[in-house]
């Protein structure tokens, strides 16, 4: 079932060029991996899908519905996950989780928030020592990048992921743990847009691959899901 649908949608940045006319759709329980060179597009292909930039032509809709921006895409539970860090190094992680998301949902809510992204760390993540009590500045890159992608794990009523390079700091080992739950989301449901430069990664995990280049999208082939399930 489609859910995500853009169409013809272009982006200009000044004189650059960064989407020319996308097409593409994202299906509840898909994982569609985004592959190109750098300039290619996918950064700003992700943040269009998810609501964070508007296109200069194009639509983008979700479930065939009108108006599609950043609180759109947080009510349908459509969650990107940055590469680019986003906790405060100077609080807790405990503080973190509680200052990002009290805002949306209320005082009432710190606690279950803490409580759930630890419990999220511990099953997806086990065995690498993050304690939320910690100052986020004491962990490392990998750590703060479990954290990143645990507190979008708990996003209440999760529909689709939107992954830019979530693995880029992680361990082998921590790759493989995320990957494994992942896919499980998927087979529940989940759909997910996934950018990553290890093209190994994308090929063992993606149901389907867009290749991008100069904004466009010169390829769309089937992966991983097909070949097995054939
Ligand atoms: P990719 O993620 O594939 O590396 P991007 O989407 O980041 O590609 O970039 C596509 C093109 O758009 C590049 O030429 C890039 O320099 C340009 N671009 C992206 N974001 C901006 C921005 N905020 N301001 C100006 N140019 C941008
Ligand atoms: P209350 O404020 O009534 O005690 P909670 O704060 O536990 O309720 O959560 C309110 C709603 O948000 C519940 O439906 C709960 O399941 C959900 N929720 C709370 N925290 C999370 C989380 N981290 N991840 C997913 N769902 C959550």
């Amino acid at each position: 079932q489609v859910v995500l649908t853009a169409q013809d949608v272009s982006k200009r940045y000044g004189n650059t060029t960064a989407l020319a006319g996308i097409d593409v759709t994202v299906q509840t329980g898909e994982i569609l991996g985004l592959v190109g060179h750098n300039g290619a597009g996918k950064s700003t292909l992700m943040r269009v899908l998810a609501g964070r930039e508007q296109p200069d032509a194009g639509t983008v809709s979700w479930r065939g519905g009108g108006e599609w921006n950043q609180s759109v895409a947080a009510r349908a539970g459509v969650r990107m996950v940055y590469q680019e860090l986003a906790l405060c190094p100077d609080l807790t992680v405990a503080e973190n989780i509680a200052l990002s998301d009290r805002a949306a949902r209320g005082w009432g809510w710190r606690r279950a928030a803490e409580r759930h992204v630890a419990e999220k760390l511990d099953r997806v993540f086990p065995g690498h020592g993050i304690a939320i009590v910690r100052r986020t500045s004491d962990l490392t890159m990998a750590q703060r990048q479990m954290v990143e992608i645990a507190r979008a794990l708990c996003t209440p009523d999760l529909a689709m992921l939107i992954l830019d390079e979530p693995t880029e700091s992680l361990s082998v080992d921590a790759t493989g743990q995320l990957y494994a739950h992942l896919r499980e989301l998927a087979a529940s449901g989940v759909g997910m847009v996934l950018i990553s430069h290890r093209m190994q990664e994308v090929l063992a995990n993606a149901d389907r691959i867009a290749v991008m280049k100069d904004g466009r999208i010169v390829d769309t082939v089937a992966a991983r899901s097909t070949s097995e399930q054939a």
